[in-house]
């Protein structure tokens, strides 16, 4: 068996013990997969765990069903990241959805993701709606090229190549990609242990887009459990009801997601509002 751990504060660790099935350097990060006693198989990027077999429902669901059900008729969707394929999963179980574009950096990921984990992605890399393009995601954008309905940013934290998608340019040329309804959406980071970056990503996509919420849930594997999400649009209607309704017409499968849990997860804690006006950086700081 073997250890890995990440250690989001001083004195803190998350630590799992699996055995390690395959270890590379890919030009961009060092990649690991790990068979774990309860999460499955568990993948592994620079030492933080992605995701893993057994809880990436929790996280995919969230990172997609929310912003899809928020917008009426999502017919094309980029999905930037993502490369084990949960996410590209989860976009083309919308019905209303008839071309997905995947952008991803880093090829060996799918690769790996494929071969030790294909019960992630299941059938998406063989869907006829969906285009898979290994180059970043950032160039990708800025580049020209038809507009989408929705834009989902599923990158690792913002370190190596993930940092630009975290600027405030990357968000403002998104915006221009979008359709007038259009909606993005990204992962941020933990509320609790990784309040700079969430800050940091709220504030740079305020810069851009007129409309920015962030929403939580949870992921078993991910630092303190709590995680936190990003909704932007020129103007946002969250209403649960309402995306239950539409859940339901695109007949989605959901076991975190929930109409309920929509509503409820636009419900900034406390300690993330003091920390987005400044009045604390962390909740631990005395
Ligand atoms: N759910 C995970 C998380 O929250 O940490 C992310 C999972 S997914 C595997 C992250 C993917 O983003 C990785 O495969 C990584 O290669 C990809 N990625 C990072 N920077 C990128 C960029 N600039 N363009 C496209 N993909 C990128």
């Amino acid at each position: 068996m073997a250890r890995f751990s990440e250690s989001p504060a001083p004195g803190v660790e998350f630590a799992y013990e699996g055995e390690l099935l395959h270890a590379e350097d890919s030009p961009f990060q060092h990649i690991e997969i790990y068979e774990h006693p309860t999460f499955g198989r568990t993948l592994v990027l620079d030492g933080a765990v992605q995701t893993s077999e057994r809880d990436e429902f929790m996280y995919h669901e969230m990172l997609v069903h929310v912003p899809l059900l928020c917008h009426l008729q999502p017919q094309r969707v980029l999905v930037i990241g993502g490369g084990d394929g949960g996410t590209l999963r989860r976009v083309l179980e919308h019905s209303t959805v008839t071309d997905v574009v995947m952008v991803e950096i880093d090829e060996r990921v799918t690769a790996l993701s494929r071969e030790f984990m294909p019960s992630i992605a299941r059938d998406a890399f063989g869907d006829p709606r969906a285009t898979v393009l290994f180059e970043d995601g950032n160039a990708y954008v800025h580049a020209e090229g038809e507009p989408f309905d929705a834009i989902i940013v599923d990158s690792s934290d913002p370190i190596g190549p993930g940092v630009v998608l975290f600027e405030t340019p990357f968000y403002a040329r998104c915006l221009e990609r979008l359709n007038p309804r259009g909606v993005f959406a990204a992962q941020v980071g933990s509320p609790i242990y990784f309040q700079d970056e969430v800050r940091m990503a709220f504030n740079n996509a305020r810069k851009a887009f007129p409309e920015v919420r962030l929403y939580f849930g949870h992921v078993a594997t991910y630092p303190g459990v709590a995680w936190a999400y990003m909704l932007c649009a020129r103007r946002l209607d969250v209403d649960g009801a309402e995306a239950g309704a539409r859940g339901a017409d695109r007949k989605i499968s959901a076991r975190y997601w929930s109409p309920g849990l929509h509503d409820g997860a636009f419900g900034a804690p406390g300690i993330v509002i003091d920390s987005l006006s400044g009045s604390r950086r962390n909740p631990f700081s005395s």
